[in-house]
């Protein structure tokens, strides 16, 4: 069920998709879907991926490979974390979850999709069903399909932040002619466009590249200041790297009157609650205000 605000008389639908899971939050949980289907079909017993330290995905895939009985790998940028495991809420989440990590330099990550890299992988770990970074294949886009329903078709707007790309390309194959899909972009970069092309079969999207703060993860004074004031007003919590990204530039967007007073927009919270608690260690660190 879509959660209903409004902003300056503009309707905004939030789909909840950070409810529905426990663990397996928001768009991780449909971008694993398939795939935990197709590892098990295909008769593996664990699953390996990567990620840094902060990522929703390890946290996912942690949950997940607990819940469907499935043993997980997580390579994770950064060779010094191996020892604050204990300090990172993400990666003390994921070690409870049963999650064995191999942490790597920043270079050893850059080389993660190599062939050398893999084998070398298969050799220490045995056989594994191999999710990419952020998830995102085919079978995720295609879990992501599933994200509208039919009563979305009445919205005018789809909006969701993006990262690898996967979570907008099931939304837009999904969405209907009419509809305008308006992908926030979490990070700098304009590879992006090209990623959504390889799975996305329509042409009604696009990307708002003004609302990144300057990169992955990055936050500021305002963008705090904004979530806490969000959670306050309509009770919804908002993540600082994603969901808080968009939420501010649809708001500054309604704010600059790109939106008619009849349009209805629906946003999709993709989860991400589970960052909060590192992002506010790191923000204590820097004494700024903490996210609610
Ligand atoms: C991973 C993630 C995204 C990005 O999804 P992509 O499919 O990689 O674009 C968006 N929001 C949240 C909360 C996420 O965890």
């Amino acid at each position: 069920m879509n959660l209903p605000i409004a902003y300056k008389k503009v309707a905004i639908y939030i789909k909840p998709e950070y409810l529905n899971h426990k663990y397996i939050s928001g768009n991780k949980l449909r971008k694993l879907k398939y795939n935990l289907i197709q590892a098990k079909q295909e008769g593996f017993n664990t699953l390996l991926t990567f990620g840094g330290a902060f990522s929703n995905h390890i946290a996912a895939v942690a949950a997940a490979g607990e819940e469907y009985g499935l043993k997980t790998i997580g390579v994770i940028r950064g060779e010094e974390l191996a020892l604050k495991i204990n300090d990172n809420p993400t990666l003390s989440f994921a070690a409870s979850k049963g999650m064995e990590f191999k942490f790597v330099t920043r270079s050893a990550y850059r080389q993660k999709t190599s062939q050398a890299f893999i084998a070398e992988l298969k050799e220490e770990y045995g056989a594994f069903y191999l999710v990419p970074e952020g998830g995102t294949n085919a079978l995720a886009v295609k879990g992501c399909e599933e994200i509208l329903t039919p009563l979305d078709a009445e919205m005018d707007y789809i909006c969701c932040p993006v990262g690898t790309g996967g979570t907008i390309s099931g939304l837009i194959n999904a969405s209907k002619d009419g509809q305008k899909v308006l992908g926030f972009p979490a990070l700098k970069g304009d590879f992006l466009s090209e990623d959504i092309c390889k799975f996305a079969q329509k042409e009604n999207w696009e990307l708002i590249t003004d609302y990144h703060f300057g990169g992955y993860a990055k936050i500021n004074l305002q963008l705090i200041s904004f979530i806490n004031k969000f959670k306050q007003t309509y009770g919804i919590p908002l993540d600082p790297v994603y969901t808080g990204k968009m939420m501010y530039g649809l708001f500054d967007l309604i704010d600059k009157g790109a939106f008619s007073q009849q349009s209805k927009i629906l946003a999709i919270h993709t989860g991400g609650l589970q960052g909060i608690p590192g992002m506010n260690k790191t923000l204590k660190q820097k004494k700024l205000p903490l996210i609610q």
